[in-house]
């Protein structure tokens, strides 16, 4: 497995050792920096984490990206994640591409494949400083477009054939962990081979749209442990994102941590930039509460990433609360914030997907879900939120659009 710091930065200002403990304290520019350009998106997949489809009207200016992208520069932060939505159905976003290459600002962009076609996949391959990662929820198109959305799958695939075509070396594909999905990590390990990709699978966080189906889709206890054991029988050369860290108390106290940053890096080390400049402090974290500033009105990235309020605060100790006596604390550190908060367990206690089963008789209990701030779906309507007293069954896409994009993503400009 490769650690958060993927793809590792040059020479990023931090020596080897104790690297936990320099990174509780916060970083002068984060090393994990996710930036989604649009949240227009040409799919409605269920559990979109940016609850994504219409773009925001506000959404930021050519000109005002390059500016971002200036201070970055300056910042030495030496590559960025772009998301979105769909980040490609930007009209400037080749033109954002070469500007931050050109800036030594390293670009690794997620993308369902939908304007990856042969041409853009030899543009690709030809760069040094691109990286693509193709997002794919099931190793078959049944699996995969029950979440995504119908013809999702082959488009992935399609978008991965033109790059493997094309020369682009090592692509990634980007796959959420799922309850349906976990019986075929070794499919999704082969479908990466054929391609000469990597594969990376990451944690379902209750976040945008997943806040709704989460009960239904995250893996259950026996789940946890089946992939905490592939992880490490067969995690060698597979990108996690540091985001399984939870797991790692399966390995007993005092051994078996994944390999990676075992804490919540959230205004630390990781943070969000969304396509009106608001700045939050984990791209799972999109919610008022985490918000820590806007670029455009708090005077610039690097001025709310040193400044604001709320990362000054989580570079704090943090208290280990209701996990103060769990002998694997060490490994686990109570596990993810914004799993706890979008599920609405105390932030003081266990994750929802405790190893040790405590966050499950924590779900059982009362609780109250956090209503989303932002929410760009295209419907305008969510899966009507399920609550521990009245389960809902998970609401899927089973009508396909006429044609991609048959609602125009970008509408609302
Ligand atoms: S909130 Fe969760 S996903 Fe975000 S950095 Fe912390 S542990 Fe990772
Ligand atoms: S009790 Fe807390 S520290 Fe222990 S395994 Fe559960 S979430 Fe992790």
């Amino acid at each position: 497995m490769t650690s958060l710091l993927e793809p590792p930065a040059p020479t990023a200002p931090v020596k080897v050792g104790r690297l936990v403990d320099q990174f509780e304290k916060g970083l002068d520019a984060p090393i994990c920096l996710t930036w989604e350009l649009t949240y227009a998106c040409n799919l409605s997949c269920v559990h979109c984490l940016s609850s994504s489809g219409k773009r925001d009207p506000r959404e930021l200016t050519t000109e005002q990206c390059k500016a971002i992208i200036d201070e970055l520069q300056r910042m030495q932060v030496f590559y960025v994640n772009i998301g979105g939505g769909e980040p490609t159905v930007r009209s400037d976003f080749w033109e954002l591409v070469d500007y931050a290459t050109e800036h030594q600002v390293g670009v690794k962009f997620s993308t369902n494949g939908v304007r990856i076609d042969k041409k853009v996949a030899e543009r690709l391959a030809a760069s040094d400083y691109v990286d693509v990662q193709i997002s794919l929820d099931g190793a078959t198109a049944e699996v995969n477009d029950a979440v995504r959305g119908p013809g999702s799958f082959a488009m992935a695939v399609r978008a991965l054939e033109n790059l493997a075509e094309a020369g682009f070396r090592d692509a990634k594909i980007s796959v959420v962990v799922t309850r349906q999905n976990v019986d075929q990590l070794d499919e999704f390990k082969a479908l990466a081979d054929r391609y000469g990709a990597t594969l990376r699978i990451t944690r379902l966080r209750p976040s945008g749209r997943a806040v709704d189906v989460w009960d239904d889709l995250h893996p259950t206890h026996e789940q946890q442990r089946q992939l905490y054991d592939w992880l490490v029988a067969h995690g060698e050369g597979v990108l996690t994102g540091d985001s399984f860290f939870h797991l790692s108390a399966f390995g007993g106290e005092g051994g078996g941590s994944l390999p990676g940053l075992n804490l919540c890096g959230a205004g630390r080390v990781v943070c969000l930039i969304d396509p009106v400049g608001d700045v939050y402090a984990c791209p799972f974290a999109i919610h008022d509460n985490f918000h820590a500033g806007n670029i455009l009105t708090d005077g610039g990235f690097a001025s709310v990433w040193k400044n604001s309020d709320l990362f000054r605060e989580l570079r704090e100790p943090q208290s280990a609360g209701a996990c103060a006596s769990c002998t694997f604390f060490d490994s686990c550190r109570g596990g993810c914030m914004a799993a706890k908060f979008f599920t609405g367990l105390p932030m003081d206690g266990p994750d929802p997907e405790c190893v040790q089963g405590y966050g499950q008789a924590a779900l059982e209990g009362e609780r109250t879900v956090p209503q989303s701030s932002v929410d760009h779906s295209r419907t305008g309507k969510r899966a009507e939120r399920r609550t521990p007293a009245a389960p809902v069954p998970l609401t899927l896409l089973t009508k396909p659009p006429a044609k991609f994009c048959d609602e125009n993503p970008l509408a609302g400009l």
